[in-house]
């Protein structure tokens, strides 16, 4: 085998695809890949289209990929804004531009494929909106029952429309999404479903290739900085993991600092960077405009711990305000359309940049991780609609000369 399913937490290594947790300690699984195993080189991925299976030798699946080509996402320089924040370079991969509209179709593509290898007959997830859009999609097409727990109240609307348009089970709950997860583990723990929420250690494998397609995008030049929105920490973990895959395997030569960005209102991994704790401290209320990232306990707060200080980086929170003004900034100067929980990673780099974290002369990704269109009723509130006017030519040009 390539790869075997290790316990982030005593160290125990499987080789048994049916797990999602250790069954020793109840330990995190992350798929660890054989490098010795491995015969790729760099003109492996260069000679193939853009996408998530463009690294099939990185995957942990060798069956058919229940996939809608996903990844192969943008990464789109922003020369305006890199002046305007004061930094020397600044791409955003922009995750958005994935089939259900955010990062989460990188890792279900391959763990939808692996739940319809070990025959799994109901998927679930906990999710704050995206998991649960992806999973619904992936599902219908796999042909697998789906079934969602969602905050209630609480998550955007086109998320939603997305989760019950695709045929899922939308079950809201009367709680968070912390709250709902606790629920998903332990119905997974009974196996009367199969969970696909990050805890998922072949989800979390699909979403390294996010840190593959960056390298491969750039010529394989490695950035300074990566800086990511926290919310459950799989996300940081997964990339983190994904330039050390590489760097392991000799196709990179250079690791970048992880920078990790949550909100105000939900920032426990921020609170453990700045105290130094090895774990950390839940929060049983969070609470934010940028909904994705509502997240109290997040499970993989651990392993992003480890990536953030592993790499040298820091992590910081900014407000809903801050968030609400990047997002904009993003809409305006650069013509990219992110959710508010996307652009925190925006407002976050201008934190670290005027911290002295992120230096004036270095070269950054910023990861937005879903679409604008996600929540469209957010942007709405500080939009204002003109009232209608006569179809008549003379008025209308009266108004755009500025009358
Ligand atoms: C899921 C999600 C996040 C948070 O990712 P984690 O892996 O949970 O940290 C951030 N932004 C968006 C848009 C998401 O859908
Ligand atoms: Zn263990």
């Amino acid at each position: 085998m390539r790869y075997a399913l290790e316990c982030v937490h005593c160290g125990r290594v499987f080789e048994d695809d049916s797990l999602v947790r250790c069954p020793e300690c109840g330990g995190l699984l992350e798929v660890t890949l054989r490098y010795d195993e491995i015969d790729v080189d760099r003109s492996t991925f260069e000679s193939r289209g853009l996408g998530v299976w463009t690294f099939r030798e990185l995957l942990p699946v060798d069956e058919e990929p229940v996939t809608m080509s996903e990844g192969g996402t943008g990464l789109h320089p922003c020369d305006r804004l890199a002046e305007e924040v004061g930094v020397s370079s600044l791409q955003v991969k922009n995750e958005g531009e994935n089939p259900t509209g955010s990062f989460k179709d990188r890792g279900m593509t391959v763990g939808v494929t692996k739940a319809r290898e070990l025959g799994a007959e109901v998927v679930a997830c906990a999710s704050t909106g995206n998991t649960s859009a992806s999973l619904a999609a992936y599902a219908a097409r796999a042909g697998i029952r789906c079934v969602v727990l969602l905050p209630a109240g609480k998550v955007a609307l086109g998320k939603l429309a997305q989760a019950l348009f695709h045929g899922a089970e939308v079950i809201p709950v009367d709680g968070n999404f912390d709250d709902a997860l606790s629920v998903v583990k332990r119905l997974a723990d009974e196996g009367l479903v199969y969970i696909l929420n990050s805890v998922n250690p072949f989800r979390l494998s699909g979403q390294r290739t996010i840190a593959y397609e960056i390298c491969l995008q750039r010529g394989w030049d490695v950035p300074d900085a990566v800086v990511v929105p926290v919310g459950n920490a799989g996300n940081i973990s997964a990339i983190w993991q994904g330039f050390l895959d590489l760097y392991e395997l000799g196709l990179i030569e250079d690791l970048p600092r992880m920078y990790g960005v949550q909100a105000e209102g939900a920032k426990p991994v921020v609170e453990a960077i700045r105290s130094g704790a090895e774990d950390i401290e839940p929060d049983p209320e969070p609470e934010t405009v940028a909904t994705a990232i509502r997240i109290g306990d997040p499970v993989n707060a651990v392993k992003a711990l480890r990536a953030i200080r592993c790499s040298g980086g820091w992590a910081v929170a900014v407000s809903d305000e801050e968030i609400l003004a990047a997002q904009r900034e993003l809409a305006t100067t650069e013509g990219i359309f992110v959710e508010p929980a996307s652009a925190a990673s925006i407002a976050g780099l201008r934190k670290f940049v005027d911290m002295g974290e992120i230096g004036g002369d270095e070269d950054v990704v910023c990861v937005t991780t879903g679409h604008g269109l996600k929540d469209p009723e957010i942007v709405m509130k500080t939009c204002e609609l003109p009232e209608p006017v006569p179809p008549d030519p003379e008025v209308i040009a009266e108004r755009i000369k500025g009358a």
